[in-house]
């Protein structure tokens, strides 16, 4: 890329959560093909982030290339009030075939966020129909995220989603801290009395509660055990609460089963579906419920779900989104899982004994070193970059979601720069 156009980046295009005054360095990049990423100047990186987890077959993907094309030469959109098409019909077919038994109907958006929206609006009318009037707060964990915009960031953690900056703009919501760390914690008996009382003050005026099933994602890659899950549910049962599930960043496989909430074996009222939805080639999201949920809504004073944006059911994105999940369903993703698994595991696992490392840990194809100290983002990442990978750490985490088509030698050589990474004090705060 030529320096001008570097200029005009800098100058003129915001890039996520960064400042236009003082802009961190970006990478130009050319092409993309399986795990790898090219950048302008040749360069090749192993690509560690599978594009913020979405990429999973990775990149230049032959199947979902010429989907791409088969679709576009039919056409591209149409709009969805009043017609329907092929792609969103096939889509629809297979999402309620994978997805835990009951979540029978499919709201398509057309981003992770906005599915949030649409799975809170859903909760307060579902809540509405049946008399709850006034029932318009949800209930939630500390250290999630949901999305960026004003529903879904209402419901991310108070700290990081900075709610006191939009204070007076941001709905107020109830909060309760995470459940303690460790996917295979034992339950912490004080902590479910603590979620009992939680739930007894503030369930009746609460539509839902909403979270991230078994890993808290950009919230802090933090793992807990399923029977939380099951706590919640049980407790919203009591108190007349939809249940929300945000599977955004756990869906299609990410941390073993295709969906989290099969760990707790149980089904949401509600369940929100994004990123790797169309194997990370084009925006699209999912809201699905359960056919009460829907049926309650149908005898509402709106009698339908008040929502429908322009581009709902995009013929691109969802025919791609199909080819994507029949990819992974005939690829044998479990094989893939078990083998990035252990591949984290064996390869992260001497980490734990450095002193900048306080913690290691890995579940399904999620690998997450924690410091005991920030990073220093635009040194740590030039390092990477040196070092022939495209690792993105935010705070005190060093992650890898690497695409499921990772080889072993590319995710041992991932692996390998991060530890190298973590001897470094120089590339830490
Ligand atoms: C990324 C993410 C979102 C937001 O999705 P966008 O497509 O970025 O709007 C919501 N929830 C979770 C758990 C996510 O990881």
């Amino acid at each position: 890329m030529s320096p001008e156009e570097l200029a005009f980046d800098r100058q003129h295009l915001w890039h996520p959560y960064t400042s236009l005054t003082e802009p961190l360095p970006v990478y130009p990049v050319a092409s993309a093909t399986g795990a790898r990423l090219r950048l302008t100047d040749g360069r090749e990186l192993i690509d560690g982030m599978a594009s913020w987890w979405c990429a999973i077959h990775g990149y230049n993907v032959p199947e979902l290339n010429a989907a791409l094309a088969e679709q576009s030469a039919r056409m591209s959109h149409v709009m969805f009030g009043g017609i329907t098409h092929a792609p969103a019909v096939a889509l629809g077919q297979r999402l309620v075939a994978i997805t835990p038994e009951g979540l029978d109907k499919v709201f398509l958006a057309d981003s992770g966020s906005v599915s949030v929206e649409v799975a809170m609006k859903m909760a307060v009318q579902y809540q509405h129909a049946q008399g709850g009037v006034g029932r318009g707060k949800f209930l939630t964990f500390r250290g999630g995220y949901h999305g960026d915009t004003t529903g879904p960031m209402s419901v991310c953690d108070p700290e990081t989603g900075m709610h006191s900056l939009f204070a007076g703009f941001l709905p107020v919501h109830h909060f309760m801290s995470r459940p303690p760390a460790g996917f295979a914690a034992e339950l912490d008996a004080d902590y479910v009395r603590r979620l009992a009382a939680f739930f007894a003050v503030h369930a009746p005026s609460a539509a839902a509660f909403i979270c991230e099933p078994v890993v808290q994602g950009a919230g802090g890659m933090y793992f807990y055990a399923p029977g939380y899950l099951r706590v919640v549910q049980q407790l919203c049962r009591e108190h007349g609460l939809l249940l929300i599930f945000d599977e955004i960043a756990t869906g299609f496989g990410r941390t073993g089963p295709l969906f989290a909430a099969e760990h707790a074996g149980i089904t949401p009222d509600i369940l929100c579906l994004g990123k790797a939805l169309t194997g990370g080639y084009l925006t699209l999201a999912a809201t699905l419920c359960t056919s009460d949920v829907a049926d309650t809504i149908g005898r509402g004073e709106a009698g339908v779900m008040m929502h429908g944006p322009t581009f709902m059911a995009n013929p691109l994105a969802c025919h791609v989104a199909a080819t994507s999940i029949d990819l992974l369903l005939q690829r044998g993703w479990r094989e893939d899982l078990t083998r990035l698994s252990e591949g984290l595991a064996l390869h992260l696992r001497s980490g734990a004994q450095m002193p900048l490392v306080q913690d290691v840990r890995v579940l399904g194809a999620i690998g997450v070193v924690e410091t005991r100290r920030p990073v220093n983002m635009a040194k740590m990442q030039a390092f990477f970059v040196q070092q022939g990978v495209w690792i993105r750490p935010f705070g005190r985490l060093i992650y890898l979601m690497p695409p499921y088509v990772t080889s072993d030698a590319e995710l041992e050589q991932l692996c390998a720069a991060i530890l190298a990474a973590c001897g470094r004090p120089e590339l830490f705060q």
